[in-house]
């Protein structure tokens, strides 16, 4: 089976978020089980910068590679992509975000035919390379060396959707106007990801639950009526996570290595980010993690409400976090009172991210709605105990530990439910036993791509044969 992996970020090369991880790890991971495999991203400046040797095939591509034998294309554009951020910065998205993102879908189309690289299946990620089945249907036509080639969406995140003004459409060089109206309208305006769902010939999401809750109102983001119509065709598989590059025994961005057998060892790497943050360092006080984006979904405004009772409960919080500026702003005022007890790294540090997940008893998740989630996965692999809210891909792999489950969780979206269950853990870390024991349980999941992996090669089996 030949699979092109068609996306916007990869790691090592660019990262904002699990889409990042999930197109590396995923494909390594199908590599393994003897498929054949390539990666296909814009190149940013961010890509040279890594260890891996990128070389220039032409002016307009240039080639790494991943796993063992896994060439990534990166399609070169400077003014496209030649920025500081992958969508947007400071100020907000790149406002010609359809433009780019048009013109990388159709390069890697172009890219593949002139390199003869034939894929089964064209599996692309969220409203980025949505175009890519519209463009190979209307455009490029299933015909000759295209005829055999299917293509599947998988949706990260449906929050984004890649919107732009209507005028937009003109640009995209579309022969039929009637195809705005069919794939592309949204309240007025042009939807990349409608357009990729309408298209595409199968659609995953990362997990089973995220999967019926996007059919729903409530988080269905305006396409629940699109989604309905492709009811069939949608399937949650999970994310795994690249145990290799998680690894608390090998990793060499923290403090000291540490094994399930080993666990007075993490000890040392709370005791490492505790004074790295500027923290006491007290190896009894509860300390808890968040790492994530700082956005409307991840919760920032109840973890706000729970900073002012630091004290009253004795416990620590390290924050580390980028993203939108309104929640920069919250979170420094509600951190300003207790420095003692409140660290915040406003900033996207991968290494960080690692010796927090190192050193942390707790990680917040406290998010609004998580298709999947990575960091709650990451966070068992180092022996930390998840906290989360019942949503999505937290729901389905973290259950509460007094029913035989392996973190805490909370059911009603609200600040005081939220500190309810911070309560319950600060309550439990202080039984060291029953703690312990929820900490050795963490390390016995596997959460690898192992068998995730071959529930999309199975997938992509049946795509191939219908
Ligand atoms: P999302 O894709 O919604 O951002 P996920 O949980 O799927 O969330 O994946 C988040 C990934 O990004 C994890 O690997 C996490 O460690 C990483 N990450 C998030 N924010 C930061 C940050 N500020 N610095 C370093 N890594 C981060």
């Amino acid at each position: 089976m030949k699979v092109a992996f068609c996306t916007s970020e990869a790691v090592p090369f660019a990262k904002t978020g699990g889409l990042a991880d999930v197109c590396a790890a995923l494909p390594i991971a199908l590599e393994k089980l003897g498929h054949q495999l390539c990666v296909v991203m814009p190149q940013y400046p961010g890509v040279e910068t890594t260890s891996l040797p990128v070389e220039i095939i032409n002016d307009h591509v240039s080639q790494s590679q991943l796993g063992d034998h896994i060439p990534v294309f990166f399609i070169r554009h400077e003014k496209y992509f030649h920025r500081s951020g992958l969508y947007g910065d400071r100020n907000g998205d790149y406002n010609d975000n359809v433009q780019r993102f048009h013109y990388f879908c159709d390069q890697a189309l172009q890219v593949l035919q002139a390199l003869q690289w034939k894929a089964d299946v064209i599996h692309c990620h969220d409203w980025q390379t949505s175009l890519i089945p519209v463009l190979l249907r209307y455009r490029f036509g299933h015909e000759g060396f295209w005829e055999k080639t299917k293509t599947l969406l998988t949706i990260h995140n449906l929050a984004y959707q890649g919107t732009g003004p209507a005028g937009d459409y003109a640009g995209l060089g579309f022969a039929r106007d009637s195809l705005y109206d069919e794939l592309f309208e949204f309240y007025g305006q042009i939807n990349l990801l409608k357009a990729g769902i309408m298209t595409s010939e199968r659609i995953t999401t990362v997990s089973p639950q995220y999967a019926r809750e996007i059919q729903t109102r409530e988080l269905g983001c305006g396409l629940e009526g699109v989604l309905a119509k492709r009811r069939r065709d949608i399937t949650g598989i999970l994310n795994g996570i690249d145990t290799r590059l998680w690894n608390p025994e090998t990793d060499p961005d923290i403090h000291k290595n540490y094994s399930p057998r080993q666990v007075a060892d993490k000890q040392a790497n709370k005791a490492f980010i505790q004074k790295k943050a500027g923290l006491a360092c007290n190896p009894d006080t509860p300390l808890f993690g968040l790492v994530g984006r700082l956005s409307h979904q991840k919760g920032i405004d109840l973890l706000a409400e729970i900073l002012p009772h630091v004290e009253e409960w004795d416990i620590q919080i390290i924050i580390l976090g980028n993203g939108e500026k309104q929640y920069e702003d919250l979170l420094r005022a509600a951190c300003a009172h207790a420095p003692e007890r409140i660290a915040l790294f406003l900033e996207f540090n991968e290494a960080l991210a690692h010796q927090i997940y190192a050193g942390c008893d707790i990680l917040l998740m406290p998010s609004r709605y998580e298709p999947c989630g990575l960091n709650q996965l990451i966070a068992l692999r180092y022996g930390v105990i998840p906290l989360v809210f019942r949503t999505g891909g937290l729901a389905d792999t973290i259950t509460p530990y007094d029913q035989g489950g392996n973190g805490f969780v909370f059911d009603t979206y609200s600040a005081n439910d939220f500190k309810s269950a911070l309560r319950q853990a600060v309550d439990i870390y202080r039984d060291k036993d029953v703690f312990a024991a929820l900490r050795v349980k963490a390390f016995s999941y596997d959460f690898s791509w192992d068998s995730s992996a071959r529930l999309y090669a199975d997938f992509y089996q049946q795509m191939v044969a219908e």
